[in-house]
């Protein structure tokens, strides 16, 4: 579903809905694009402060996230102190919300990746066009922004 100009007064709380939505879709789509490619799962990739490298998250990203933590009933994660992902387990080598992981978890390639040699490139930027589209359609200012950003903020929320 597009919304138009005549969907102007289209209320706040049905964007979110539909944005959401087709957050959730993409996703699927791009860990059904990546299937072929697989990795030790060491989450070397989720040790955001050494790798440098965190993924972005369109604002329907960190929605589905909150929504994840919500549906657990469990508080937002506090930092870790070795830098890693604040969604990772206790253990620092499983995601706790694999299920909802964002766009960037479900595509990052390493040197650990094992799979076809050529990237899924035109399909990831489909996936990422339509991620934009939707964010852009439910908040027009929307832009990403990385995951400890994200975190960051909804911290200092909570604490008021
Ligand atoms: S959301 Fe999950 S997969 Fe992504 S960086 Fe954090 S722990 Fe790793």
């Amino acid at each position: 579903m597009k919304f138009t100009d005549d969907d102007a007064e289209v209320p706040e709380p049905v964007r979110r809905k539909h944005a959401l939505a087709e957050t959730r879709e993409v996703l699927r789509k791009a860990s059904e694009t990546y299937r072929p490619w697989s990795c030790p799962s060491t989450a070397e990739c989720c040790q955001l402060t050494k790798t440098g490298r965190p993924p972005w998250l369109w604002p329907s990203e960190w929605a589905v996230l909150l929504e994840r933590l919500k549906r657990d009933a469990r508080p937002l994660p506090p930092l870790r102190a070795d830098g890693g992902c604040p969604f990772l387990d206790v253990s620092g080598l499983r995601c706790t919300v694999y299920e909802d992981r964002p766009f960037g978890c479900r595509t990052f390639f390493c040197h650990r990746v094992s799979g076809p040699s050529t990237q899924p490139t035109f399909a990831t930027n489909d996936l990422l066009h339509q991620l934009e589209g939707a964010n852009v359609e439910w908040q027009e200012e929307a832009q990403p922004k990385p995951l400890p950003e994200w975190h960051a903020a909804a911290l200092g929320a909570s604490r008021g």
